[in-house]
This record gives structure tokens, C-alpha cells and sequence, in this order.
């Protein structure tokens, strides 16, 4: 059967059918395809080979041999990690289970026949296939800035060399030199990413270049723990961040790489380093697989499969899910329930009801940790938010470096539960 969008929605039946019904091959095991080997794809390939014990054959396609997470990518920013630090690598989970790690991009997928062909010429087939490419950016989203402008005008907001390039540029300033940021409009990966990011622009300079000056133009009236950041700038780098939201004309702005100005309602302003992280869509491979509606891929929350294409699964950011935000948080906990669907379906093991939590923490300052999280649950609609908790503005300095700590055991925990 293939489900479209009106027969899939609130079709639990459908579902639990689904589930139960083991795909038995005419010969060989089934064939699991993970693409992409971020936060979603590199955890639900890991589970599910682990979990199967060798009864699916898991093939992953992740054309980076070193995955630099985003998360933690502002603390190297701010001096707190090394970039080696925030970089992994797929080996263990070739030798400890087994799947097949493909360092190609996925380029084209066929869903009649069940295949994803490579850059690199190869073709594989599938029985179910997951998808969890990130994100990409929208072409024009911010006047004047086009992905080939990334090198003057860097977004780092897909780790690794992007986020060496900004911190580069960052150190580079001059003495009472201006920073500009251009803040994402909603939905976008880590709601309070660019928040954090300008925290530890701020800890970085004040540190090295104190008379500086940082410039967010944002499209938004407001952002994601935004009195705990507020408090925080004005708690550490009093009069050094202006934050001009879109009541401001903060979302009327536009970028010119080559003279390095970027204009905000009007007003020229020359930047010595500027942050452009445009608006966001599902990574392209999912608009190839024809599986979106508008800039995401619908999916239902049971299981994590596409509302379009009941034989792919599509994680993380890339997801129109509901209520969860784009975290590596959410793409590990949604993971490890496509994990456990795909099984099922395969191998006809046991399948348990959705739940999904979230936390993201964030650094304003050297101990200062705040967080923001929530519990999930899957209803027909959507992934729907249980309850939820976020820190307090005028906590006590021991409980914001509790936070902080607890932030650096989350991360040792999701990497091991991705790479290990
Ligand atoms: P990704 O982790 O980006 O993985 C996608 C992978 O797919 C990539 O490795 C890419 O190379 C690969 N890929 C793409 N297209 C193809 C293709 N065609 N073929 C093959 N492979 C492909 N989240 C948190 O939970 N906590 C945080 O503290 C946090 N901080 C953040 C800070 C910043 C600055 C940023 C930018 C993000 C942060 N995030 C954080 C968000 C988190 O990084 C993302 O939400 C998460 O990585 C999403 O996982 P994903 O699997 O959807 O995508």
C-alpha cells in the first residue's frame, strides 16, 4: 500500500500493521539504508544493527570520515573544547556491528524500485530506508548572501571547517572592531544555537578584544531562552551585545560580502567578521526523494516514517515531526524509535509506543549553564509535548555550573550512543 498524507494520518491500524509484518526475503537478510551519519542516522544504524544482532544488513552513506558535531561547536568557539574534541569517526560502528559505512553522497533515490544511488556510481537497495540528512539553506533567504559567500561571510552552522573559518575571522578583528550576526527565521536546527553562539563570541572577545561590538539582526520578535540570555549578556558583557529583533527592523537586512556591510533597516553598518545563517530547509536529498511538503518531510511520530513513502523513515532535522525542536537531542531519541519500528517491521520484534524527550543546554558563560527541555509522546497528528522544564532567570551560580556539567555528560553519553 502506499500511504499518502490523507490515509496515513490517524491511521493507527495502518501502523501497528505495519510494524508487525515482517518483510521475509526470498533470499538474504533484509536491507536497512541509512543516509546520512549525524545525530539521527549514525544512532538509528547503530541501534538497529545492534539491537538485530546481525539479522539486517545496514549499510550507512555519510560522505564526511570525521562528523563534527554542531553541538558543542559554539564552546570551541568560545575556547571551552578544541575542535578535535568535537570530531568522530565511523570505524566502531563498521568493526563492533558490522554495517557498512559508504563515505559517498546519496544523489538520486528511486522509491518504485527501492534504490539510492551514490556520486560515486554504486547502487543500493533497500527494504526500508532512512533519511537523515540535516538541513540545507534557502537561496536568497538573506539579500546578498549566496553560498558562495560562505568564506567571507561564514554561517558554521554545519560544523567543522565553517566554524574553524568564523572563529578564525572572530580572533581577527581588530581592537574595537564590530561583529554582526544575521539570526535564522523559524524553523530552524537549535532554536537557541545562534544565542549561545553569540554568548561565546562575546566570552572570546571580551577576553581577547574587550572594546568590541556585537550586532544580532534577527526576524524574530523572540528566541528560545531568551530572558535567561538576556540576563546573562547584561550579567557578563554589559554594553557589549545590541540584539535588534524584528520590531526593530531587525529582519530587514542585507549582506554585502565583498565590502563586508552588512544594512539593517536601512542603516550601513561596516562588520570586521559577520555570522550569516540563513533560513533553513530539509537536507536536498529528501526533496530528491520527493517526500516533502513545502521546506520539510512530514512524518508520522509512531514510527518516524514518511507521511509520503511508508518504506523511508526520515530523522531529525530534516522532519516536520510536530512539536519537537531540531536538536541532536531529538534526532538521537527519534532515531532509537525508527530503530525500533524498522526491527520490527523487518524482523517481527516487539515494538513499544513512541516517547521522545529533548534538553538543550546552553553556555552564556565560563560555569554559567542553562537548559530547556521536554517529554513527547506520539499521537496520530504529530509528536505531541507531554510536560516540559527550563532554568530560571537569577539562579544560584552552583546550580548554573551543575548545568554546565551535566551538559558535558550529555554529550559524552550521545556521541558514545552515535560512534561507540
Ligand atoms: P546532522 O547531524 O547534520 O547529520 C546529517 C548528516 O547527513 C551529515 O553528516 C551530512 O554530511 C549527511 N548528509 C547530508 N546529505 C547527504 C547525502 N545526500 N548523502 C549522504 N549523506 C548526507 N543539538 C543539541 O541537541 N544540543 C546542542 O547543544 C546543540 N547545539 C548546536 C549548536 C549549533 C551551533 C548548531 C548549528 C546546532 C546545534 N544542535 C544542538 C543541533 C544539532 O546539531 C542538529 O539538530 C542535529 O545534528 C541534527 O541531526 P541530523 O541527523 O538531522 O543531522
Amino acid at each position: 500500500m502506499k500511504l499518502d498524507r490523507r490515509n496515513f494520518i490517524g491511521s493507527s491500524a495502518a501502523i501497528a500493521a505495519a510494524l508487525t509484518a515482517p518483510t521475509v526475503m526470498a533470499s538474504g537478510k533484509p536491507r536497512v539504508v541509512v543516509v546520512g551519519g549525524g545525530a539521527g542516522g549514525a544512532t538509528a544504524a547503530r541501534y538497529i544493527a545492534k539491537d538485530s544482532k546481525g539479522a539486517i544488513d545496514v549499510t550507512l552513506v555519510e560522505p564526511t570520515r570525521s562528523y563534527y558535531t554542531c553541538f558543542f561547536s559554539n564552546l570551541y568557539i568560545g575556547g571551552f573544547r578544541t575542535l578535535d574534541s568535537i570530531g568522530h569517526s565511523y570505524g566502531n560502528l563498521a568493526t563492533e556491528y558490522g554495517i557498512n559505512v559508504v563515505h559517498d553522497w546519496a544523489v538520486g533515490i528511486d522509491r518504485g524500485a527501492k534504490t539510492v544511488s551514490l556520486a560515486g556510481g554504486s547502487t543500493l537497495n533497500y527494504d526500508r530506508l532512512i533519511l537523515s540528512p540535516g538541513i540545507d539553506f534557502i537561496d536568497g533567504s538573506v539579500e546578498g548572501w549566496t553560498i558562495n559567500a560562505q568564506n567571507k561571510m561564514p554561517h558554521a552552522y554545519k560544523a567543522g571547517s565553517q566554524t574553524e573559518l568564523l572563529k578564525a575571522q572572530i580572533e581577527a578583528m581588530p581592537q574595537g572592531g564590530i561583529f554582526a550576526m544575521v539570526a535564522p527565521p523559524n524553523p530552524y536546527r537549535c532554536p537557541p544555537g545562534p544565542y549561545e553562539r553569540i554568548s561565546m563570541t562575546a566570552h572570546l572577545l571580551k577576553a581577547k578584544n574587550p572594546t568590541a561590538k556585537i550586532i544580532v539582526a534577527d526576524p524574530k520578535p523572540k528566541f528560545s531562552k531568551m530572558g535567561l540570555f538576556q540576563e546573562g549578556w547584561g550579567n557578563h558583557y554589559s554594553g557589549m551585545i545590541d540584539w535588534i529583533g524584528s520590531e526593530f527592523g531587525g529582519g530587514n537586512v542585507s549582506v554585502d560580502p565583498d565590502a563586508m556591510t552588512v544594512t539593517i533597516d536601512g542603516e550601513v553598518t561596516k562588520v570586521d567578521a559577520c555570522n550569516v545563517i540563513p533560513a533553513m530547509k530539509a537536507g536536498r536529498i529528501c526533496e530528491i526523494a520527493g517526500i516533502t511538503e513545502g521546506n520539510w518531510a512530514p512524518v508520522s511520530g509512531h514510527t518516524m516514517q514518511s507521511r509520503i513513502d511508508e518504506n523511508i523513515h526520515v530523522l531529525g532535522d530534516a522532519s516536520a515531526q510536530g512539536d519537537m525542536p531540531k536538536s541532536g537531542y531529538s534526532a538521537n531519541s527519534q532515531a532509537k524509535v525508527a530503530a525500533m519500528a524498522v526491527r520490527g517491521a523487518l524482523t517481527g520484534s516487539k515494538v513499544f509506543p513512541a516517547k521522545f524527550s529533548n534538553t538543550c543546554w546552553s553556555l552564556i558563560d565560563t560555569n554559567d549553564g542553562v537548559k530547556v527541555g521536554a517529554t513527547y509522546e506520539a499521537t496520530d497528528e504529530k509528536i505531541a509535548k507531554i510536560d516540559g522544564f527550563v532554568s530560571k532567570t537569577g539562579e544560584a551560580a552552583d546550580l548554573r555550573k551543575a548545568t554546565y556539567e551535566e551538559s558535558i555528560g550529555w554529550y559524552s553519553g550521545i556521541t558514545a550512543d552515535m560512534f561507540s
